[in-house]
């Protein structure tokens, strides 16, 4: 299977080429065909498998084909949840795009505006953006959505799960009904299932992994640690090591703040990433971290999804998350693309039941290892594991649907003019938990 015969065009599969990409990835053999023929579709794929290439490729093409010799009318929108995500699409959509006459751009919240509006005056093909950016701006008239062609919904469960599904049916109202949809999501709870039947028509399912999986090639162990000692040891295994990009996670912002600190403290260079941090500093974090300038990013949650690091060697969980999907999340920033990766968990006695529930969402037992001077000896009371997700602990079967061996033209005609936007779609509101910050 090659990028050709899957119906990609020579000035994507230059660009791929460029990017070092030698076959395309199972995501990417599924759906690419399938978005090329103008199906919806609802993809889960495993964190870093290539899906932001699995239907940028197909998109832009479609742009390209059908772009009008006058006008750009914004026609194609790809909604994530976090301005990191959001920022490293848009990175992909202008590699990808770099051979072709397609003008792109990113939105989202946590920096002036200006610019934004700037760029989107001047005419976008296709925009990448997170919700609540995204419906100021529109509201300011800076965007327009009733040329909408495609929409894109990339980790879709994280959208639910931070609140956004209110903002995205907002947005959906002011496009034309008649659009093709693209739904990706790490996990399909029922949530989402409900979310995809109220935006999705027809869609093709695709599914490459077992759902709630973890990369093949990531080792995962847990050490039992004492919970007043787990920045003690965190600074001797990243030492003795010698580790040199450590990616940790804690549970909360405060927590994440201070482990950076005392690492710095202890000589490793450290900086926090979460929503209490300013844009600029989020981005400076990532930057640094990525390019090597900083051994360790401290992060909650908050960059557990879609940020793509490539060749990330090690993940340490400072502490378990309590919703155990949060677990696959957070272990699939390491053994991205195939890389090899190693995923360490600090657990206390209070912490062994969300290893319990994690253990049962895996089907897999982590190995376990009490480390010698570092033995728990706090005997709180085991917490219990978060319960509103109980639900999506069962296995769905791991059904593969989608049919890739045809590569026709899409059928689609762009909307250019008079579409109506479809403000009275009627489409039902899923529960929008409260929007929350991690
Ligand atoms: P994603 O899951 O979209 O975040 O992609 C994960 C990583 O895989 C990124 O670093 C991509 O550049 C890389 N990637 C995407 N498609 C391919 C491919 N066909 N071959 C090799 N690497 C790829």
């Amino acid at each position: 299977m090659t990028f050709k015969s899957l119906g990609l065009s020579d000035a994507f599969i230059k660009a791929v080429e460029e990017k070092g990409y030698t076959k395309p990835s199972p995501i990417q053999q599924k759906a690419i065909p399938q978005i090329l023929q103008g199906k919806d579709v609802l993809a889960s794929a495993q964190t870093g498998t290539g899906k932001t290439a699995g239907f940028t490729l197909p998109v832009l093409q479609y742009l390209t084909e059908t772009k009008h010799p006058k006008y750009r009318p914004l026609r194609a929108l790809v909604l994530t949840p976090t301005r990191e995500l959001a920022a490293q699409v848009y990175d992909n959509v202008r590699e990808y795009s770099k051979y072709v006459n397609i003008k792109s751009a990113v939105v989202f919240g946590g920096v002036k505006p200006a610019s934004q509006i700037a760029t989107l005056k001047r005419g976008v093909d296709i925009l990448v953006a997170t919700p609540g950016r995204l419906l100021d701006l529109h509201d300011q008239k800076a965007v327009s959505f009733k040329r909408i062609d495609v929409l894109i919904l990339d980790e879709a469960d994280r959208m639910l799960d931070m609140g956004f599904v209110r903002d995205i049916n907002k947005i959906i109202s002011f496009m034309p009904a008649k659009r093709q949809n693209l739904m990706f999501s790490a996990t399909f709870s029922k949530d989402i299932k409900k979310l995809a039947n109220g935006i999705l028509k027809n869609p093709v399912e695709v599914e490459t992994a077992p759902q709630n999986s973890t990369a093949k090639k990531v080792t995962h162990s847990v050490f039992k640690v004492d919970k007043k000692r787990k920045t003690e040891f965190t600074v001797k295994l990243i030492k003795e090591n010698n580790w040199n990009q450590v990616l940790i996670f804690t549970r909360t912002k405060h927590g994440a703040n201070k482990l950076t600190q005392n690492l710095v403290k202890a000589k490793i260079s450290a900086a926090a990433i979460h929503g209490n941090k300013s844009q600029g500093a989020r981005t400076k974090a990532l930057r640094d971290f990525k390019d090597n300038s900083i051994r360790v990013l401290v992060a909650t949650d908050i960059a557990a999804r879609g940020l793509d690091i490539p060749l990330l060697p090690h993940v340490i969980n400072y502490e378990l998350p309590n919703v155990p999907e949060d677990y696959v999340h957070r272990i699939g920033r390491t053994g991205r693309a195939g890389a090899k990766g190693e995923a360490i968990s600090l657990v206390c006695s209070e912490e062994t039941e969300y290893q319990k529930e994690i253990e049962k969402l895996l089907k897999e037992e982590l190995n376990s290892t009490v480390v010698e001077g570092f033995e728990p000896t706090d005997t709180a009371a085991p917490k219990r594991a978060a319960t509103q997700k109980k639900g999506s602990f069962k296995k769905k079967s791991n059904s593969t649907s989608s049919n890739t061996s045809s590569t026709k033209k899409p059928k689609r005609k762009p909307h250019f003019k008079g579409n109506k936007p479809n403000n009275s779609s009627g489409r039902g509101r899923t529960g929008a938990p409260k929007k929350k910050r991690i």
